[in-house]
């Protein structure tokens, strides 16, 4: 798990420029990009009809661009802020 000091929580703030999306009815929720997250900041919801991924907590991603490349349906989206 990476731990982050105040100072560099900061500096992420600072520094982020893109925002991640994920379209819930284009996923099919395998999960990889999930597994593949460093921080732990994907997870898949389940409804009744439907599994798809979600973006939990978007103001703590680094833009690693990790689950964008491991994306077998290259569906998570870069949108600029
Ligand atoms: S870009 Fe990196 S940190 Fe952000 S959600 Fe994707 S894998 Fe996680
Ligand atoms: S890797 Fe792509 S298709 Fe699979 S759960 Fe994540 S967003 Fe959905």
């Amino acid at each position: 798990m990476r731990v982050i000091d105040k100072r560099s929580k900061m500096f992420w703030k600072k520094k982020r420029s893109i925002s991640l999306y994920i379209p819930p009815k284009m996923c099919v929720g395998c999960g990889v990009c999930a597994e593949v997250c460093p921080l732990g900041i994907i997870a898949l919801k389940y409804t009744a009809e439907d599994i798809y991924a979600v973006i939990e907590y978007p103001e703590r991603c680094m833009e690693c661009g990790r689950c964008q490349r491991s994306c077998s349906m290259g569906i998570i989206e870069s949108i600029m802020k």
